[in-house]
């Protein structure tokens, strides 16, 4: 029988990994039926590496395994293989409990999201209602002077002067303009990268939470859900 342990934070190792600097499924050690072991990062952010003879870490991506040898996972996290084997090997046969997982975070997530949201867009469309008045108004007002001033000197420099005021309240509009924008951008990302299943991080953006926590579990992966409704 081959088997496949995955080192990570959502791993299937035969203890819990809370170092943040370890990466969900971080890496992978195969055990084959022969009793050779591989290991492999799995694209970790912060690496896999072996500890050399001279004391040094060597950085791999894929490595054959002896019980000898010490392996670490991120900055920190380390062991030696035989103490991981097993510890795995002496975990089997315990039946995995059945994963559950508290959904309420998603809830205060999309609370969030639908509030910053609607802050964001109203936000935005007062500052074209902003933009717009600037615009006609500077419009209007150089017009007006112009007109109105009949020194000949003001009559060129009022005018040009509102037109520079206007202009320059329209470019900081401009600017909060795209902040806002950006605003926007950053929390759809966020929501997108976050309101997912926090097994098999299957997207539910489209869906809501209530639904989502009123079937109970997910649809991709069959994780149940408990939590606030
Ligand atoms: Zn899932």
């Amino acid at each position: 029988m081959v088997r496949e342990i995955i080192i990570g934070k959502e791993g299937n190792q035969p203890f819990q990994i809370t170092d943040a600097r370890v990466s969900r499924k971080h890496a992978q050690i195969t055990i084959d039926e022969n009793g050779d072991m591989m290991l492999e990062d799995l694209q970790s952010t912060n690496g896999t590496f072996i500890l050399l003879k001279n004391g040094n870490y060597k950085r791999i991506t894929q490595q054959k395994l002896t019980k000898g040898m010490t392996v670490r996972f991120g900055p920190e996290l380390e062991f030696k293989v035989s103490d991981l084997i097993n510890r795995y090997l002496s975990k089997e046969g315990n039946a995995p409990a059945a994963a559950e997982y508290d959904i309420t975070p998603l809830k205060y997530l999309e609370e969030n999201y639908n509030r910053e949201k609607v802050i964001v867009e109203q936000k935005l469309a007062s500052n074209g209602m902003f933009r717009m008045a600037v615009f006609s108004l500077g419009g209007i007002m150089a017009t007006i002077t112009g007109f109105v001033l009949t020194d000949p000197r003001y009559k060129i420099v009022a005018p040009l002067v509102t037109l520079l005021v206007a202009g320059l309240g329209f470019l900081v509009l401009i600017r909060q303009s795209n902040k806002l924008i950006r605003r926007r951008n950053m929390c759809d990302s966020n929501f997108k990268r976050n309101f997912v299943c926090p097994h098999c991080h299957m997207s539910f953006v489209g869906k809501m939470y209530a639904n989502i926590r009123l079937v109970g579990k997910c649809p991709n992966c069959k994780s149940k859900f408990s939590g606030e409704f």
